[in-house]
């Protein structure tokens, strides 16, 4: 988890990508495109350019605003072509060299990649790789692509890719910079984003975009053309933009959670507003979960705003900012050590107490992960003077880790794998608890409930239902029940 001692009790998105084709001031746009981005990955970021000759790279580990603020940083991202990545790190070392995108020469040339998820064969991979003479240059699971790529007997490099991904198993939208061409994929269930978009020229051609979020696309000015398929291939060249389908068919399965709370409310992803279906969650919750005689639905910000208004809006009580969040908490602003780690949900949030005292509160907040800052704001709350705390939560119980590209705790860390409902009430010290239900959450996103046999998205944050191979996860465990055996043997 986070090393800041703000956030370590919250879900994190690990990366945003951007890519574009063709434009005159395509590091600039991509510095844009990874500041709209910015929320999907703060501990470090990078861009790569290709001026038609060379390939030029910028990593560092600092925010979007910092990273590229330096000019002379963007006199040398020259070119018309450009990729670019935000990390939140969890799989591979927080340090320079695990920051992408990655930059390889293999025997087509130049080659550079940026990538948004989780390979959940990568270490076994990468054991093979290493067996077999690899040398790796980071932690990162994405070099695996490359070396996969740099072993492949095909020459065009999108051949090599495409017989690279066919070996990795997980989710991944990821884009790669290969000469004077941009390729973007999304893996065959489209766990991850990715969309497409187009920046219009008033001369000339017009240019491709590739991003994480159609977000990105709205601060550049670029149209939204479409979401990029589960299992889609495409290539921005100077003849437009190809499509492929190298993989064989997959269930669709995009991850439930990011219209829950990772991506951006003012993002459209498959087609529909995030914001629209925050609202929708919050609707179904109040259908699910009333709470009788409340005085004000207050969202934990920012993430539960949108839920908080849906279920204002649906129940006829009175929406009300009754926590005001602290836009200024830098994240290497204090060290997180025990001295103060109890102040960190009080540096983040206050409560509005004019507005609370005596009142009968409905707290919206988004999830619970170990329910530490849940019990700080319900704690903070019944200090501001609050009659009563009813705790509504925008998702059903989070009772399984993710091995998709979402940093969770464990799954035995994990509250609502620990405790029942009532169990995480008491804890919390909430006068009441309610969670969306799968069905709940199903209707709100435009399903008319989960199908049980084949779920239509990924939820298995909440089922336990993984849709993709395990396999290094399935290794671990299989590695722990020999080595428990092999502890036993010795006792
Ligand atoms: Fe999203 Fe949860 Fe699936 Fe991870 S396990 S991809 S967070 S729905």
């Amino acid at each position: 988890m986070s090393e800041t001692p703000f956030d370590d009790d919250t879900l994190h998105e690990e990366c945003g990508v951007f890519g574009i084709f063709d434009h005159p001031d395509a590091a600039t746009l991509t510095v844009l495109g990874l500041h709209a981005l910015q929320h999907r990955g703060q501990e470090a970021t990078g861009i790569a350019t290709y001026d038609g000759d060379d390939f030029h790279v910028h990593r560092a580990s600092e925010m979007v605003g910092k990273a590229y603020g330096d000019p002379a940083v963007m006199e040398q991202l020259k070119g018309r072509i450009a990729i670019g990545h935000n990390r939140y790190s969890t799989t591979g070392e927080t340090s320079t060299r695990n920051i992408q995108p990655l930059y390889a020469d293999l025997a087509f040339g130049g080659f550079a990649i940026a990538h948004n998820g989780n390979l959940t064969n990568a270490h076994t991979l990468r054991t093979e790789l290493v067996e077999q003479g690899a040398l790796f240059q980071c932690t990162s699971d994405t070099e695996v692509i490359v070396h996969l790529m740099a072993r492949s007997p095909q020459k065009h490099p999108v051949d090599k890719l495409i017989e690279a991904l066919k070996q990795i198993e997980g989710a991944y939208s990821l884009i790669g910079l290969a000469g004077d061409r941009v390729i973007g994929v999304r893996d065959p269930h489209g766990i991850r984003p990715l969309v497409l978009g187009r920046l219009r020229a008033e001369q000339g051609k017009d240019s491709h975009v590739l991003a994480s979020e159609s977000c990105a696309l709205d601060l550049i000015g670029a149209e939204f053309v479409r979401d990029i398929e589960p299992g889609e291939l495409v290539v921005l060249d100077d003849d437009g933009v190809h499509s492929k389908r190298p993989f064989d068919a997959a269930p669709s399965k995009f991850c439930i959670f990011e219209y829950i709370y990772f991506a951006r409310p003012d993002s459209q992803m498959d087609g529909k507003s995030v914001y629209e279906i925050r609202k929708n969650i919050g609707a179904e919750l109040s259908r699910e979960a009333p709470c009788e005689g409340a005085d004000l639905v207050v969202p934990v910000p920012d993430s539960g705003v949108p839920a908080a208004i849906g279920y204002a809006q649906a129940c006829g009580i009175s929406f009300d900012l009754g926590i005001i969040r602290s836009h200024y908490i830098g994240r290497t602003f204090i060290q997180p050590t025990d001295a103060v780690r109890h102040l960190g949900v009080k540096m983040k949030h206050n409560a509005n107490k004019a507005l609370i005292e005596g009142k009968k509160v409905v707290l919206v907040d988004d999830s619970i992960v170990r329910g530490t800052t849940s019990k700080k704001i319900v704690e903070m709350i019944r200090q501001a003077g609050a009659a009563e705390v009813h705790m509504r939560i925008s998702s059903p119980p989070s009772t399984h880790s993710c091995f998709y590209g979402i940093d969770t705790p464990s799954t035995e860390e994990l509250l609502a794998h620990q405790k029942s409902v009532e169990e995480i009430c008491d804890f919390i010290g909430a006068d009441s608890l309610a969670y969306i239900s799968l069905d709940g959450l199903y209707r709100a996103v435009g399903e008319a409930k989960r199908n049980n046999d084949l779920p239509q998205y990924c939820d298995a944050c909440f089922t336990g239902d993984y849709a993709v191979a395990l396999t290094d996860h399935d290794n671990h465990k299989a590695h722990e029940k020999v080595t428990d055996l092999r502890e036993r043997q010795k006792r």
